[in-house]
């Protein structure tokens, strides 16, 4: 099925103010059957220690029912030219997983698609920052107070399994998102340790089996000039097909231009 597991929406403020349904339009265009739309929800007050960077990250919480009801209309108002999937994509919030509970528990009947990510590490005394900012704050945030690139890319890979733990429990459509996010600013950054990499990808497969997660193939690093690759490499894609651990495009889409950028890449390489 020709379908775009990952995208934001004008509910996303480092996003575009678009309405949804130049997205949709642009989607129908191109040819996809389904559309999740993952937006960022809530976060906790004060997560990161940046009150206008929190305002850029996510909604505030009194406009989550206005983003699931306006996603409903939409859905009702595409039906039958295009399946639009409502989803959130989820942070895994390390030492704060109850909010995220919170949200799940108070909204999950809505919820088709969950996408999982870890956008944040702990910092210096313990304070949340992004990993995916910009790469001058990532080498602030944690070059030095983990020491090296290798402890960042360690405690990353920690979280990541933290986070599936987390997800196993979510009881709509779930796939990880972006599992290679760490590598965003990699060309701004000391060299990474890929055989490190590839040990610890490799330890998440028997997870995500277990738990019934797919994976996010996630085409924004494409776009981003620190990284151009996949946050997935087509490695673990092939390791994640024999086990039969599910992939799902993504196109990350934060405006309408976005939405199936780079289809034919993930399209050659699962053989559509
Ligand atoms: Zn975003
Ligand atoms: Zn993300």
């Amino acid at each position: 099925m020709k379908w775009d597991g990952h995208t934001h929406s004008k509910f996303c403020y480092h996003g575009h103010p678009a309405e949804q349904q130049e997205y949709l339009e642009r989607a129908i265009e191109m040819g996809f059957e389904r559309y999740s739309v993952t937006e960022h929800p809530p976060l906790p007050d004060k997560l990161v220690d940046n009150p206008q960077l929190m305002l850029e990250l996510a909604m505030p919480e009194r406009e989550l029912p206005d983003y699931f009801a306006y996603m409903k209309e939409m859905k009702a108002r595409y039906e039958g030219r295009l399946d639009v999937a409502i989803g959130l994509e989820m942070d895994y919030l390390y030492r704060q997983e109850d909010f995220s509970d919170r949200i799940v528990d108070k909204w999950a009947a809505q919820m088709e698609d969950a996408v999982v990510s870890v956008h944040y590490l702990p910092s210096r005394g313990g304070a949340m920052r992004c990993i995916d900012y910009t790469a001058d704050d990532f080498k602030d945030a944690f070059l030095g107070y983990y020491g090296s690139i290798d402890k960042v890319v360690e405690e990353y890979f920690n979280h990541v399994e933290m986070e599936i733990e987390w997800a196993a429990q979510l009881p709509m459509r779930k796939r990880i998102g972006h599992v290679n996010l760490i590598r965003k600013f990699r060309k701004e950054l000391p060299e990474m340790d890929q055989a490190f990499i590839r040990r610890r990808l490799e330890g998440l497969l028997p997870k995500l089996k277990a738990a019934g997660i797919g994976v996010d193939v996630n085409v924004a690093g494409l776009r981003a000039a620190t990284c151009e690759e996949v946050y997935v490499p087509e490695w673990f894609m092939n390791s994640c097909r024999e086990r039969g651990i599910e992939l799902v495009y993504g196109s990350d889409s934060h405006r309408p231009d976005q939405v199936g950028a780079n289809w034919d890449w993930f399209a050659e390489r699962i053989g559509m």
